[in-house]
This record gives C-alpha cells, structure tokens and sequence, in this order.
C-alpha cells in the first residue's frame, strides 16, 4: 500500500500541531485531522513555563499569538488559608499566561505556513498498520500514511485502539476553569491551596485572568460548579468579586493516564495522550510543544527505516526521560499539597527564603 502522506496527525492542539510544524519543517508531506470545527478551545490553566515558551518560540509561532491575548509571568506564588505566602521566580525567559484559543490559533496559522494541511471537522475513528503504510480511517474516508501521531488529548481512543493503555491507580483528580474580565494584579501565577482542591489564578490577556481549580474525587457531593468550587476559596472569591465572566467553564478529568509505551509500528503517541500525571505543576503545555517538537523532528530519519516501533526508538526514550522528570516534580508537589502540616512548614520555609525558592523552582523545571 503507497501512503498519500508521510504523516497523519490526529488532534490540533498544541502537542500535535507542535508535531506537525516541526515535521513539515523536515520537510515532510502532513495532514492533521482535528474533530472540532476551528483552533480548539480546552479546560487548561494556561501558564506556559519557560520550557514551554522557548519550544513555541523555536516552532515559529511564538510572533503570531496576539498581543492582548497573553501575559507574562515571572513566577509563582502559593497562598494558604491563612494568607501566608512563598512566592519564586521563573528561570529565564519567563512564563506566558496565554489563552488556549489564541495558543492553537497560532500554532495553527505557522502550520499552515509551513505547508501542514489542517482537516477540521475531521473525526478519526480508528487505524490499521500495513507493511508500505497506515490506514487512518476518518469520518471524512481513509488516509494512508507513513505514520500516524495520536495527539488526541487526556482520554485518547487512539491510545485504546493501539493496546498501549495502562491502568493507573492514581487518585481521580479532576480540573475546572473559567475566566474573568479583570487587568492582571500580578505578573505571578497565584496557587492557593485549601483542603483537597487547589486554586490557580493566572493571567491570561491584557484584561483577563484565568481561575482553574484541581480537586481529589469525593471532595464535593452533588453536582460540581465554578460557584461550589469558588466558596472553598474566600481570598479568591472577595479578589474576583464583581468581576464579569469571560469563557464558559470548562471541565476535565479524571487526570491521571498511564501507557504502556509511546509508540508502536507505523504510530506514536504524544501530549496528554502519551501519559499524564496531574495538571498542578502547569507543565502539560511544555511537555505537549517539547516532545512534538522533538517527535516531529525525528520523522524524517524513522520513516526511512520503516517508521517500524524500533525505528520510532530515538522519540521513546526522549519523551520517556522528559515524562519522568515532569511525574517527579508533580507527584511531590501533589504529596506536599495533600498534607496539611507538612503544606504548612513548606510554605513557612520557602516563605523566608526566597532563594531557596528560586533554585527549587529552576531545578524542577530543568
Ligand atoms: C484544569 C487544567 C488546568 C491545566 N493547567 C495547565 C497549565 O496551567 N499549564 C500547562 O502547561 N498545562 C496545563 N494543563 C494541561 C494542558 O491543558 C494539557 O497538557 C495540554 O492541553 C495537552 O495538549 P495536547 O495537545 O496533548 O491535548 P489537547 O489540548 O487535549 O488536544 C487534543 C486535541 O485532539 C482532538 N481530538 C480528540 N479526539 C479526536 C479524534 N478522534 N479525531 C480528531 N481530533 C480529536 C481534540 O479535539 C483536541 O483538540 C491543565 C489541564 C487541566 C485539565
């Protein structure tokens, strides 16, 4: 079977358009199927860490995201119940609070620029490896490619279809955000931290701040809200009074998803789809641009030996290495945040020295 691409890429968010751009920039023929109708929208805090900033500089889109639709940051700042505060900086060159809507607007249009062609409304439904090629079949008709990217997010069929699942025992945690009408306050991202759920307020835009929440299954009984969650958190209630909404909340989870391996003959997996931990350290976004970049890159070379699982080897280990540091950094950050008195004395401790802080923050983004 002769492939009508080198690569199809299932998912337009930032893990597979990072994929896509840096493929075409290799030189590679690239299709991308997403199932929504335009740049996708998604429940996301949307603070971008300098991994994150430097990887979407370097695919050529950093320019294209509007001006009034991003912030920086310059670090981060975890607030208890009772007002005490450590905040630290980000090592160079800064986080960007950006909406999700302008992020894959961006990334979509340097896509294009690159020669990626972009099928919305494209839904995949599933795929067959062949020995010359591999068949994506889509609600529009079958593609034959050389490989296949699942980029297709948290809860990915792809990653089914293929076997690569794994059960997690991870404790169900879920995500909720929505934003308001508000000048940022701070250039920092704001982590408040109450009993079983943690706030995080980031500057999104010129005029907008995003308010996202994290909670542990069980916390609340009865149907989940923005305005349930918000009474747990009075600082963030009495900061936002007022203030008029700006997004429609949007909801995630459960967040933790294990894989077996991220690739496969003729496939690979990437983003959320390739494993995820839990969204508290605010890396997903990184570690989707850092690794699709770094699969697409590695396409070209793959696709002449094969695109066989040994051949797609190279793109295994890098992101195996990058998921281990992030799911590290997270699962400590999540014991800390589940401990109340332990909480308590980190924050006491990072509170008086902020250097400390500084280095804390610069070793775990590494
Ligand atoms: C509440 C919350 C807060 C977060 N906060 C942060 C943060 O502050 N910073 C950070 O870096 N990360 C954060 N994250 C994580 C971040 O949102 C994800 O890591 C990131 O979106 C992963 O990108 P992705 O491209 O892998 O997946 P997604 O962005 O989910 O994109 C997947 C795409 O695939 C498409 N798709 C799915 N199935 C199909 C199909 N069958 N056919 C065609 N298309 C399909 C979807 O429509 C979607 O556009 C947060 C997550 C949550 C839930």
């Amino acid at each position: 079977m002769a492939a009508d691409v080198d690569v199809a890429v299932v998912g337009a968010g930032p893990a597979g358009l990072a994929t896509a751009i840096a493929a075409a920039e290799a030189g590679l023929a690239v299709v991308v199927c997403e199932r929504a109708s335009a740049p996708p929208d998604k429940a996301c805090g949307e603070g971008l860490m300098p991994a994150g900033v430097r990887a979407l500089a370097a695919l050529g889109a950093r320019e294209l995201v509007a001006p009034e639709e991003c912030a920086p940051i310059e670090g981060i700042c975890y607030v208890a119940q009772d007002g005490s505060r450590a905040a630290g900086a980000l090592p160079f060159p800064g986080g960007l609070g950006i909406r999700r809507t302008a992020l894959a607007a961006a990334l979509a249009r340097r896509a294009e620029l690159c020669g990626v062609e972009l099928r919305w409304g494209c839904v995949a439904e599933g795929y067959a490896a062949g020995p010359g090629a591999v068949t994506l079949r889509t609600n529009a008709g079958d593609l034959a490619a050389g490989v296949v990217v699942a980029a297709d997010g948290l809860h990915s069929q792809l990653r089914r279809a293929a076997g690569l699942e794994r059960p997690t025992r991870a404790a169900a945690r879920f995500g909720l955000r929505q934003h308001v009408r508000v000048p940022p306050w701070s250039r920092h991202v704001e982590v408040h931290l109450a009993e079983g759920a943690q706030a995080f307020l980031t500057p999104a835009g010129t005029a907008r701040v995003g308010v996202a929440f994290l909670w542990e299954k069980g916390l609340l009984e009865g149907p989940v809200s923005f305005a349930r969650l918000l009474e747990r958190f009075p600082a963030v209630a009495e900061r936002i009074a007022g203030a008029a909404e700006d997004s429609r909340p949007r909801g995630a989870g459960p967040l933790a998803q294990a894989v077996r391996a991220r690739t496969a003959d003729r496939f690979a997996l990437v983003g959320d789809a390739a494993g995820y931990v839990d969204a508290i350290t605010g890396e997903g976004l990184s570690l989707a641009l850092v690794c699709g970049r770094a699969l697409g890159e590695s396409l070209p070379e793959a696709l002449v030996r094969g695109a066989s699982r040994a051949a797609l080897a190279p793109y295994e280990r890098f992101a195996a290495h990058e998921f281990r540091r992030y799911a590290l950094v997270c699962r400590t950050v999540l014991a800390l945040a589940r401990r109340p008195s332990l909480r308590r004395r980190a924050l006491h401790v990072l509170g008086r020295h902020p250097r400390l802080f500084d280095r804390l923050i610069a070793l775990s983004l590494a």
